[in-house]
């Protein structure tokens, strides 16, 4: 499921490849993954040019600009579990589950979305409506200060996986890179935000920052569907430490990588080296594996 680093390549690579060209047509062929009207969603996006791409948290937003010069309108792309978007040539074959394309300026290559599973979602938005979606999201995690960082942290209760992974708080971290940084700062995932130690908080700041970002220099990670904008898989698989890698020896110290199920999502650590702490949140529906 892509998180972060997937976005992000996407979202590096639309700027590549798509900025300054011009959408001349807009074709849904599954409204499923449109939120709101299709008919609306074609007609407010036709015509406009790629002028910026942003990144916050798991969100792309394109800003499309009119060629008349009124208000740009925004494309927010959300990948959900399995969406891919690329820049293909449209003579390609077209895959199966492939829901949503938009040929470009002069017509050799487009945009298509592909969702297997349909999580995703395309919108598109006026600048206000942008500015309030975007807002409900926490910080992005790639730029979040530490102060910003601390400051979320203070006084939650419940367990940290779950913390990292609330996009309120801060945006862009799933399962994967929560796993992965608790790890790298030997906190235990069942550990409560209010009670880690100022060392151990820098530590996971730190470890946060250093795992998106040698993520997103490898390209994000690829299990099953996640491909970047040319249709290519993510590097990082073999740098993962924990993340999958249940009663395989941990990289630090040897003992065998643990998963246990928090709030419905399964978290991999080792427990010699990400120790239980002494009162640990309480989890309903936390299983031990
Ligand atoms: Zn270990």
């Amino acid at each position: 499921m892509p998180e972060l680093p997937e976005v992000e390549t996407v979202a590096q690579g639309l700027r590549r490849r798509a900025l300054g060209r011009r959408i001349a047509a807009v074709e849904v062929r599954h409204a499923g993954v449109i939120a709101g009207s299709a008919e609306e969603f074609a007609s407010t996006l036709e015509g406009r040019t790629l002028a910026r791409v942003s990144r916050k948290g798991k969100a792309i937003a394109i800003e499309l600009a009119a060629d008349n010069g009124s208000a740009p309108q925004f494309l927010l792309v959300r990948l959900g579990m399995t969406g891919q978007l690329t820049v293909t040539p449209r003579e390609a074959p077209i895959e199966s589950h492939t829901h949503v394309f938009m040929p470009l300026d002069d017509g050799r290559e487009e945009l298509r979305f592909r969702d297997v599973r349909r999580f995703g979602r395309l919108r598109s938005l006026t600048p206000a409506e942008l500015e309030k979606v975007l807002g409900a999201l926490g910080p992005d995690a790639q730029r979040v200060t530490e102060s910003q960082f601390l400051a979320a942290m203070r006084g939650r209760k419940g367990a940290i996986k779950s913390w990292l992974m609330n996009q309120n708080l801060v945006a862009g971290l799933g399962n994967i890179y929560a796993d992965e940084a608790l790890f790298e700062a030997r906190i235990h995932p069942l550990s409560q935000p209010g009670r880690v130690s100022a060392d151990k908080a820098h530590q996971l700041y730190k470890a946060v920052r250093k795992v998106l970002d040698r993520a997103v220099r490898l390209g994000g990670t690829t299990f099953s569907d996640y491909l970047d904008i040319e249709g290519r898989p993510g590097a990082f698989l073999k740098k993962l430490r924990v993340y999958q890698h249940t009663g395989e020896p941990c990289r630090r110290c040897g003992h065998a990588i643990r998963r246990i199920v928090i709030g419905g999502r399964s978290s991999h650590f080792c427990a010699q080296c990400q120790p239980r702490p002494r009162v640990a949140a309480k989890m309903r529906g936390t299983v031990r594996l």
